[in-house]
């Protein structure tokens, strides 16, 4: 790790840094060793309440903010895209420590984010609405226009990317943002808080406000001077947010929520490369991914190979200090770390074979052994319920129609993939799997331009991409009388 200092732990509002009005602070653990790694304010309502209001400013109809041609809004989004480049370093370090993920990927993640905001500081000035033919003497348009002050509340899995997902369509859009990082995670974020005011983005465009989500969260979501909130976490989470953000207004809303992913691999599929794919799908972050593909289905014909081959590649999964060449660190908190090796000893005792793993590892910090389960059978918790650890449940299944109906068996719909030579079999699973994202041949493969999102209790509405900014703006409808014959 690099020799580097903390310098950003207050609060960020008006482009400022700001104890809490309490003057609380609460702790960020350290996942590898659970030493403190420093105290950061803590935000709660009257804070959230300043925040909202510098945030309902800067979007007053002659602010600077709302004046500024939307070329300007895609050049300083470009602008925070090359300083987030420019310190790549040292925010992988930052979130290395704070969340554990290897520190390799976080670079890799924050090159990705920074891409994230050069791909919707393009469509800043591409914002287009239509001409509409409508009936009657008269020439109607739409005008798209930002939602307004948007809350915005991020996990801590992916910190510096779900941050980009969020701000970046908002700020292309022209709306303004409270932003309330995880608990877990919240030093990466106000790094990033202050490469925005760097980048010259006026006050009160961008706030971040950490603290708890009981606290800081549901009163943002709450708030009535707040227009959407957009959030990713829990499913139940999500279901509080959607009923609080229609008490005070009706605000809009985006969830991107849990899911428990089906991953279908069919007998003539290569078994080597099948059982990497699902692999890196159940292991990615350790396990901690929304879209996680922890339920393999693999057909018959090639059950036992493929188990042998999943087991393989498990035992050799490396684990360990994230500052080293590994490729899982350890798990978030204690509370996931031991709701993880729960799930593991519930399938013990539902009767799933442990072919590898199935434990902790020291005593010290989060650390999981990556664990497989054969034998899995639909009706175990560990094949219902999201996990969000490195565990993968591995089911066997015999025809198509059989795996698409226990694919869809789930209150779920993320992610789901398909491993497999038949052209056929493959779009006929993408087109009746229900699920926000289909990868073929592949898996988790999410890109700036690509929409993701969940069906059914995985979310409501997308992000990425074209429809992700869409979320963003409201259409007006202008109406202007053009009589047919002018009387001239
Ligand atoms: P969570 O509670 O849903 O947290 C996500 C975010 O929501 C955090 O910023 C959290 O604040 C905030 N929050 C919590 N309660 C809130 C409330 N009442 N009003 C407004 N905001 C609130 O998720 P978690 O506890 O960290 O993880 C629990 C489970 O969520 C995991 O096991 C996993 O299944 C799922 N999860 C899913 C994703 C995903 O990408 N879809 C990501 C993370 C977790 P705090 O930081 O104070 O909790
Ligand atoms: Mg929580």
């Amino acid at each position: 790790m690099s020799n580097f200092e903390i310098k950003y732990t207050k609060l960020f509002i008006n482009n400022e840094w700001v104890d809490a009005v309490s003057k609380k602070t609460f702790p960020t653990i350290n996942p590898q060793d659970e030493s403190i790694i420093t105290h950061v304010a803590e935000g709660d309502k009257a804070d959230v309440d300043i925040a909202v209001a510098a945030a309902r400013k800067a979007f007053h109809r002659y602010s600077e903010w709302r004046t500024m041609d939307a070329s300007k809004r895609g050049k300083l989004l470009l602008k925070l895209a090359d300083l987030i480049d420019s310190q790549v370093k040292y925010l992988a370090d930052l979130e290395t420590l704070d969340c554990g993920k290897p520190v390799k990927i976080a670079e890799e993640e924050i090159i990705y984010s920074a891409d994230v905001f050069r791909y919707y500081a393009g469509k800043a000035d591409k914002i287009l609405g239509n001409t509409i033919p409508a009936d009657g003497e008269v020439l109607s348009m739409t005008l798209k226009e930002p939602v307004g002050v948007c809350a915005q509340i991020i996990p801590w899995n992916y910190p510096i990317p779900m941050l980009s997902w969020k701000i970046a369509p908002a700020l292309a859009a022209g709306c303004t943002v409270v932003l309330k990082p995880a608990e877990q995670t919240p030093l990466t974020a106000l790094a990033v808080g202050a490469l925005i005011k760097e980048a010259g983005f006026p006050p009160g465009v961008v706030n971040i406000i950490p603290g708890y989500g009981p606290s800081a969260g549901a009163a943002l979501t709450h708030h009535p001077d707040v227009d959407k909130v957009a959030f990713t976490g829990s499913t139940e989470v999500g279901k509080l947010i959607l009923g609080s953000a229609s008490v005070a207004n009706l605000k809009r809303v985006t969830l991107e929520l849990g899911g428990k992913s089906p991953l279908v691999v069919f007998n003539d599929a290569d078994v080597e490369k099948a059982a990497q794919i699902a692999h890196n799908a159940a292991f990615a972050n350790g396990g901690q991914c929304c879209c996680a593909g922890t339920r393999t289905y693999v057909q018959a014909g090639i059950y036992e190979k493929f188990v042998k081959e999943a087991t393989d590649i498990a035992l050799k999964r490396t684990v360990g200090n994230p500052f080293e060449d590994v490729q899982q660190g350890p798990q978030i908190d204690k509370e996931m770390y031991t709701k993880v090796l729960d799930y593991i000893e519930a399938g013990r005792k539902a009767g799933a074979l442990c072919v590898a793993g199935g434990d902790k590892i020291g005593n010290k910090g989060y650390y999981i052994k990556p664990t497989v389960f054969a034998d899995v059978t639909d009706d175990m918790k560990i094949a219902k319920e999201e996990i969000f650890g490195p565990v993968q449940s591995i089911l066997k299944f015999d025809t198509f129609e059989e795996v698409i109906d226990r694919a869809n068996d789930t209150n779920y719909g993320l992610g789901a993939g398909v491993i497999t030579n038949d052209i056929t079999t493959a779009l006929s699973f993408a087109k009746h799997v229900r699920a926000g994202s289909v990868w073929i041949n592949t898996y988790d493969h999410v890109t700036s331009q690509t929409p993701f999102g969940g069906y059914k209790d995985s979310g409501i509405g997308r992000e990425l991409g074209e429809d992700g900014i869409n979320q963003y703006l409201e259409v007006k409808t202008v109406t202007i009388s053009v009589p047919k014959k002018p009387q001239m």
